[in-house]
């Protein structure tokens, strides 16, 4: 369990973040829970999780038991009084709080579905506002377990799979329904190559065999190569590569497929990490490591001219 733990910690920092996931920091009347965590523990409370994560919620957010449930409105009083809860859309696995711009409130953002989450879930969310908020609170080894204990408590929440016979409803219902349908959607042969191939011969070439994925060619036309976390019908998450259908193309080679493959297998080798507050993706290491692949500029080249030209006579093709 240790072992998915920290796999799932990793991971989180992969997806692009959108704009606004950047961290308040900058400005200097706010001080927010981001600057506060080290970098190795931030990722499930700093992030915005980008499409491919969502599909790790595909079991989060279900009504466990509305009568236990109370209003984050009846619980934000006394100590809690002065925090604004925001329930976000865009919020899947990830949830944050700062300070408002003139120190007055707390304003925690949580994903949507913890709106209906247990009376103890969202009593433990405004104690994680308060505690990491709080002066000095960072290097007190009393609370700093109990913030650990708190996050802990709140993703097994959000990672929880439904209860016996229960059906998720609302957005958390729909999001489920659309990741299993995404789960089904996985079709590694294309009508030219079959990727599950071209995988087992980078990995075994690059990886020793040790890499774990599955891979699909992209159901958008022009759709983008990415990999991304997503997880199976028993729950257990993968590393999910999606190949741009452009590559399924009688001019693309083995070794042309290949590079692709290989750039998105780096990837679970080569996590993003954080420097001075910005996601390092495609950082020094990943590029010198992108040129050790045989064939990277034959494959560079097709990328850089061949695939645009590749899409377009695909979304041609498909408009007639
Ligand atoms: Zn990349």
């Amino acid at each position: 369990m240790a072992g998915i733990a920290s796999f799932f910690r990793q991971l989180s920092l992969f997806d692009s973040a959108p704009v606004e996931a950047q961290a308040p920091a900058a400005r200097p009347s706010a001080r927010s829970a981001w600057a506060d965590i080290p970098a190795a523990q931030r990722p499930n409370v700093s992030t915005v999780p980008a499409p491919g994560l969502d599909s790790l919620l595909e079991v989060a957010g279900y009504n466990q038991g509305a009568s236990t449930a109370s209003s984050f409105a009846d619980l934000c009083r006394g100590p809690y009084a002065h925090i604004q809860v925001v329930a976000g859309k865009r919020l899947w696995e990830s949830w944050r709080v700062a300070w408002t711009r003139r120190h007055e409130a707390l304003r925690l953002d949580i994903p949507a579905m913890l709106e209906e989450a247990p009376r103890e879930i969202k009593e433990a969310l405004l104690e994680w506002a308060v505690l990491v908020t709080r002066r000095g609170g960072k290097r007190d080894p009393v609370l700093r377990a109990r913030r650990g204990d708190l996050e802990t408590r709140i993703r097994e929440h959000l990672h929880a799979p439904p209860a016996e016979g229960t059906q998720p409803t609302g957005t958390a219902g729909k999001r489920l329904a659309r990741n299993r349908r995404r789960v089904q959607r996985l079709e590694p042969k294309g009508a030219h190559h079959d990727l599950d191939a071209s995988f087992r011969a980078v990995n075994e070439r690059y990886f020793e065999g040790r890499l774990q994925a599955k891979l699909t060619w992209s159901a958008r036309l022009g759709g983008l190569s990415t990999h991304s976390l997503a997880q199976d019908g028993e729950g257990q998450p993968y590393h999910l590569l999606s190949i741009s259908r452009g590559y399924d193309n009688p001019e693309v080679t083995p070794e042309i497929l290949g590079g692709v493959v290989y750039h998105e297998c780096l990837h679970i080798a080569i996590p993003p990490r954080r420097e001075g507050g910005r996601r390092v993706v495609h950082g020094p290491d990943f590029r010198r490591r992108e040129r050790e692949y045989d064939h990277f500029e034959v494959w560079r080249d097709w990328h850089r001219y061949g695939l645009p030209k590749a899409l377009r006579r695909l979304r041609k093709a498909k408009s007639r």
